[in-house]
């Protein structure tokens, strides 16, 4: 395949790649969009092998590793739980990590000789960078992965002069930057003079960003953890373009910048969703001082309602509410959920959802569920959308959610979660909460809700209770 065509299958790919991303803004378009994504990587994959001409050994080998992967792949999509998504994500974008630093190495020992001291210049930067951003996305999203399986805990770890350590890294690696690319104003001592202060340079500023990488996420607390995984998403996109910099790929440069900004504009809209600065995200460790209190202690009585109960009140409500969190997700309970909401509408009361930006553990995480049991569109509602109507409600059932109905981010200035807008479920004039126990949210915070006069437990696996409710509905 000539230069020529490869571009042009590059630039329709990079298109395909433009009307996914739209598609996929919307639930309506969603499916539309993954598919013109499909179809962009597949065409970008072609055209790639095909622009190899008759090189056949690596053709061979590219068709060989990507069927390995692809398997990989496909075996691990099957296998992964609804619930096990983001850790998947984390994953995976410690993968993109670990890809540009390699590159980035590779890059650095194996490139043909530039005589155009500029475009060294440029070239060695690339590689710099794309190593720098490379490891903080591996070490970032490892730590992501273990605060989302629970390996790691979702306290943030609050070092002693933290932000100073953080400065201190990024002029290390900018000192580090200029021998890199200026070796001659380094002598190394005898001992490691072998290695070369280029290579060193590199060396030691990889251990940097990786313990950078590792402390930026680790300082983050619990539930201010979604701004961090669409960071991370961001800086995955952010790598890709770099190596596609150091592999001369125009493709991997777009897609990159693609997912990069992209992910940087869900990171904006997580952090308005939570009420958090953009700027201290990126700086990490923005969701503590440190002085938190987070009290897993229960603050009161709480009363208990059955299934039967529960149905009663919702066969005797005009207007029904329901907020799901990352316990339907659990519970696979998005089905049943979706037929009651049938019947209850059937037989003329008025249901809506109310969904929290963060709720589950992946952003759009209730929508995706919803969607996938068939639940109307245009009766799943955004925070924004109906924080106000609670008052007029008479009946909420919070289903699997915790933190995100949890009041004490408006009622206690020490809270973790201080600050963050909440649905107001409170308000409404009855608050049935689904959960299995007494036990606190991501977050790890207890929840003043469930002790609230108008609340009542519905305590159970959240699908068993709904199944138990539709008997008597
Ligand atoms: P939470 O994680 O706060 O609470 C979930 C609740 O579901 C728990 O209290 C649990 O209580 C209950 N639960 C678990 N399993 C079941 C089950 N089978 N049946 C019934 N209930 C169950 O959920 P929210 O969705 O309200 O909040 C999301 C949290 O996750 C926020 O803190 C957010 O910041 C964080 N987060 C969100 C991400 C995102 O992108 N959306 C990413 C990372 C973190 P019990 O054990 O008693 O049943």
């Amino acid at each position: 395949m000539s230069e020529g065509l490869v571009t042009a299958a590059y630039i329709v790919a990079a298109i395909l790649f433009i009307f996914s991303l739209a598609g996929l803004s919307q639930h309506a378009t969603s499916l539309r969009g993954n598919f013109l994504g499909i179809s962009g990587m597949a065409l970008a994959l072609l055209a790639t092998v095909a622009g190899l001409g008759a090189d056949t050994g690596t053709i061979a080998r590219i068709v060989a590793a990507m069927a390995i992967g692809g398997m990989i792949g496909v075996y691990l999509a099957k296998k992964v739980e609804m619930t096990g998504m983001p850790e998947l994500v984390a994953m995976l974008h410690s993968f993109v990590g670990l890809a540009a630093v390699l590159v980035g190495y590779n890059s650095f020992l194996y490139h043909e000789a530039n005589v155009d001291a500029v475009m060294v210049n440029i070239h060695l930067t690339e590689v710099f960078l794309g190593i720098f951003i490379g490891a903080i996305t591996f070490t970032g999203s490892i730590v992501a992965f273990g605060k989302l399986r629970g390996i790691f805990s979702s306290k943030p770890l609050i070092l002693r002069q933290r932000h100073k350590l953080n400065v201190l890294a990024l002029l290390l690696s900018l000192l580090l930057l200029c021998v890199f690319i200026k070796p001659e104003m380094v002598t190394l001592p005898a001992g490691i003079s072998m290695m070369g202060p280029q290579l060193l340079a590199l060396l030691v500023m990889t251990l940097i960003a990786l313990a950078f990488g590792w402390h930026l996420v680790a300082s983050i607390g619990g539930a201010d953890m979604p701004v961090v995984i669409s960071m991370l998403n961001s800086y995955s996109g952010w790598a890709a373009a770099a190596a596609g910099f150091m592999l001369n790929n125009d493709l991997l440069i777009v897609t990159g910048a693609l997912v990069g900004s992209s992910g940087a504009i869900l990171s904006y809209i997580m952090c308005k969703a939570m009420n958090r600065s953009f700027i201290s995200v990126i700086a990490g460790g923005f969701g503590s001082d440190g002085s938190a209190s987070s009290t897993a202690e229960e603050t009161g009585e709480h009363r208990e309602v059955s299934a039967e109960e529960t149905a009663e009140l919702l066969k005797n409500s005009t207007s029904v509410i329901i907020t799901p969190g990352y316990g339907m997700a659990v519970a696979q309970a998005q089905y049943p959920v979706a037929d009651m909401t049938k019947r209850l509408r059937e037989r003329g009361v008025k249901v809506r959802f109310g969904i929290h930006p963060v709720a589950g553990r992946l952003p759009g995480h209730m929508n995706v569920l919803l969607a996938e049991a068939k639940v109307p569109y245009d009766i799943v509602l955004e925070l924004d959308e109906i924080n106000d109507d609670f008052t007029d409600t008479d009946t909420v059932l919070v289903i699997g959610a915790n933190d995100t109905v949890n009041p004490a981010a408006q009622e206690d200035p020490h809270s973790p979660i201080a600050g963050m807008p909440v649905l107001e479920v409170w308000k409404a004039q009855n608050v049935i909460v689904f959960k299995r126990s007494m036990s606190t949210g991501y977050a790890g915070v207890q929840n003043p809700l469930f002790f609230k006069e108008n609340t009542q437990m519905l305590f159970g696996d959240a699908k068993a209770s709904v199944e138990a409710i539709l008997k008597y509905l």
